[in-house]
């Protein structure tokens, strides 16, 4: 696999090889389209581990996290899910919004994520040792409040955790333009415009703009269209539904282009 693009914005490349190295657990905090899976997918290929992704939503199931039984051909046979696969094979694990899943679903990894690093496959009776090479990542995205999703502090104090905050404008600049093509001058032209609507917390919106959304907007303009559509398609309608909220954004958007 080739190297992911990964600009990293503050010192976590080395935070991530310092818990991999004393095999800690890793929480990464952060909202949405923030660089969370990206910097994931880019740590496992430095490291040289396959990645394991799974996407926690409220009705995944402990068995389709650790495995179940199928039938297959009359016999019943064990299928190992995505967690019991990395813990045996030495991967890294990455659970991708840790906290839409059930309580008693997160409770089950515990055991995984300290000094045991083991779990317990109840429908078997095997105590999974995990591999020496194994490393359990999770996202949480603490802003969300819509869903009041929270995580246990017995939960939450088992990671390492890494916030990822809005990268500095040469940053980010650089990631919009690498990732969507974009020249230099209209990447930072996003990139402002993102930090003006950034600095509007009178609006009261639940997420702000993320660089995934500058990047959508940055590939919108690669394809021919304006920068002035581009970003309400790509900005301001992913974020908001509120006409009132759409018009204030509109004008930052004359401002900007
Ligand atoms: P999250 O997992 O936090 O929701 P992603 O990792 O999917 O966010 O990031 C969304 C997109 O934003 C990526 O596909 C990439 O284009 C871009 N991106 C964000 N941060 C970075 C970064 N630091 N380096 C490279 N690309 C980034």
């Amino acid at each position: 696999m080739s190297r992911p693009y990964y600009k990293p914005i503050a010192d976590e490349v080395e935070i991530f090889r310092a818990a991999y190295a004393q095999r800690l657990p890793m929480m990464l905090k952060g909202p949405t389209g923030s660089g969370k899976s990206r910097f994931v997918e880019f740590m496992a290929h430095e490291l040289g581990r396959p990645l394991i992704q799974v996407s926690c939503h409220d009705e995944t199931s402990a068995a389709d996290l650790i495995g179940r039984f199928l039938l297959k051909g009359g016999e019943t046979v064990w299928q190992d899910g995505p967690v019991a696969r990395a813990v045996r094979s030495g991967a890294i694990l990455y659970l991708d919004e840790i906290a839409e899943a059930r309580e008693d679903v997160v409770v089950i990894l515990h055991s995984l994520s300290d000094h045991r690093r083991e779990i317990f496959i109840d429908r078997t009776g095997e105590n999974l040792k995990a591999s020496a090479e194994f490393m359990m990542v999770v996202s949480f995205n603490p802003g969300y409040q819509k869903s009041l999703k929270e995580l246990k502090p017995s939960t939450r104090q088992r990671f390492v955790a890494l916030d990822f905050r809005t990268p500095h404008e040469d940053v980010e600049t650089e990631i919009v333009q690498t990732e969507s093509g974009v020249d230099s001058k209209m990447a930072l032209k996003l990139v402002r415009f993102a930090n003006k609507v950034r600095g509007l917390h009178e609006l009261g919106l639940t997420e702000t703009v993320s660089t995934r959304l500058l990047v959508d907007a940055g590939k919108m303009i690669n394809a021919g269209i304006g920068p002035r559509k581009s970003c309400a398609v790509s900005v301001v309608s992913p974020l908001t539904d509120d006409l009132e909220i759409q018009e204030t954004l509109s004008e930052y958007i004359a401002l900007s282009f």
